[in-house]
């Protein structure tokens, strides 16, 4: 653990402060590094992705109140996590005042996942097959690929919703969603 994480949590875990920190954990997806991590003790850091000891989680009620962005923002994930089987954390949402900066830090890892569309609105995944609505200059060469290209075992470009990749001509370009056809 980071010299800066043990000073700032004077050794307990900044959690549930019921026992000493022993590993830093990283609010994802931040970087690692001490602003973005949370000193937690044994007991928090195994149960704080799967989340199965409801009542030991009801320490964020206090844990929010922590002054460090990254202490809010885990605690803040966790009652999100649980509002909706737990009255308490619901409650501790509605009356807790944080900056909107720690709030979508906190929910970041909720929203939803992007979705592709082809030209004619289906929704593409992984490993499709699509076929070109339209030539398509391959970048860098002098191919082009006609109208009605086939294309298999597309992959989504995760962070662009109209972007995709697939192998045309031995090469994996990108390739406009707008441009193909789910065949
Ligand atoms: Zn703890």
């Amino acid at each position: 653990m980071h010299i800066t994480l043990e000073n700032r949590s004077g050794g307990s875990c900044e959690c549930c402060s019921l026992a000493p920190a022993q590993f830093a954990f990283t609010v994802s997806p931040k970087k690692e590094d001490p602003q973005h991590q949370v000193a937690l003790c044994d007991n928090c850091f195994t149960d704080v992705e799967k989340l199965e000891k409801m009542d030991h989680w009801r320490c964020v009620e206090g844990s929010i109140w922590n002054p460090e962005p990254a202490v809010q923002a885990l605690s803040y994930r966790i009652a999100n996590q649980l509002k909706e089987k737990e009255s308490w954390a619901q409650n501790l949402l509605d009356s807790v005042e944080i900056d909107e900066d720690v709030i979508s830090w906190a929910t970041s890892n909720q929203s939803k996942q992007l979705i592709h569309l082809d030209a004619f609105g289906n929704t593409l995944e992984n490993g499709d097959t699509v076929v070109l609505t339209q030539a398509l200059d391959v970048k860098g060469t002098s191919f082009s690929a006609p109208k009605g290209t086939v294309v298999k075992k597309i992959r989504l470009v995760h962070d662009n919703p109209e972007h995709i990749e697939g192998k045309i001509n031995e090469q994996t370009i990108v390739i406009l969603t707008k441009f193909v056809k789910k065949n």
